[in-house]
């Protein structure tokens, strides 16, 4: 079973790549921020609290995402993997996530990691923001501020995996082709 964690601040393309890589390897991709935009969509009373906060910018609880990620594990446990997007974003998130896999006799295969430099993602926000309909693309300052809640208490992860030997790090600059060579490149070395 493939697990990947798709890595790297907001901006650098893992929606885009994890949707390929769900294609070319069949996996469920499972995305926190797509779940909870569809609570907001719902009307939902979880929906409308995680509204305010992702309006600002700042990270949802974890008990929150880490309830939805559960769920969506049951509900798709004849999966031949996952790949995970924007989850996990804390050190708590990850271990539970780690927990949560367990149970299930299952692991993260790897995490690939994404390097993109902070003006190219600060750019590729505000433009994506003026057809995705998402406010929080639409601001630079709560852009900015969700760089910064990625450098606190998200970036702490890239030792937690390193620890766990799972790490690799893919340029994420460039056209999308390219990145998405580069992060295949690393699959194969495991699935191969
Ligand atoms: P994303 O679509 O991944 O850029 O996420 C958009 C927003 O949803 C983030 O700025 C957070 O407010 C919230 N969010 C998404 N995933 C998580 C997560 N794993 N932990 C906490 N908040 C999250």
């Amino acid at each position: 079973m493939l697990n990947i964690v798709l890595f790297g601040p907001p901006g650098s393309g893992k929606g885009t790549q994890s949707i390929q890589l769900r294609d070319r390897y069949g996996l469920i991709h499972l995305s926190t921020g797509d779940i909870l935009r569809s609570e907001i969509a719902a009307g939902t009373d979880l929906g409308l609290r995680a509204m305010q906060l992702m309006d600002k910018g700042v990270l949802v609880p974890d008990e929150v995402v880490v309830g939805m990620i559960g769920s969506k594990l049951d509900e798709n446990n004849k999966a031949g993997g996952f790949i995970f997007d924007g989850f996990p974003r804390t050190i708590a998130q990850a271990e539970t996530l780690d927990e949560l896999l367990e149970d299930n006799n299952i692991s993260i295969t790897m995490v690939l990691a994404l390097d993109v430099e902070e003006e190219e993602l600060v750019k590729r926000l505000l433009h994506r923001g003026k057809d995705s309909g998402r406010s929080d693309d639409k601001n630079e300052m709560i852009i900015r501020n969700r760089i910064k809640e990625y450098h606190n208490k998200t970036t702490p992860l890239l030792n937690y995996y390193q620890k766990q030997n799972k790490l690799s790090n893919v340029k994420g600059m460039g056209n999308i082709e390219d990145i998405f060579e580069r992060l295949c490149n690393k699959v194969e070395v495991i699935v191969r």
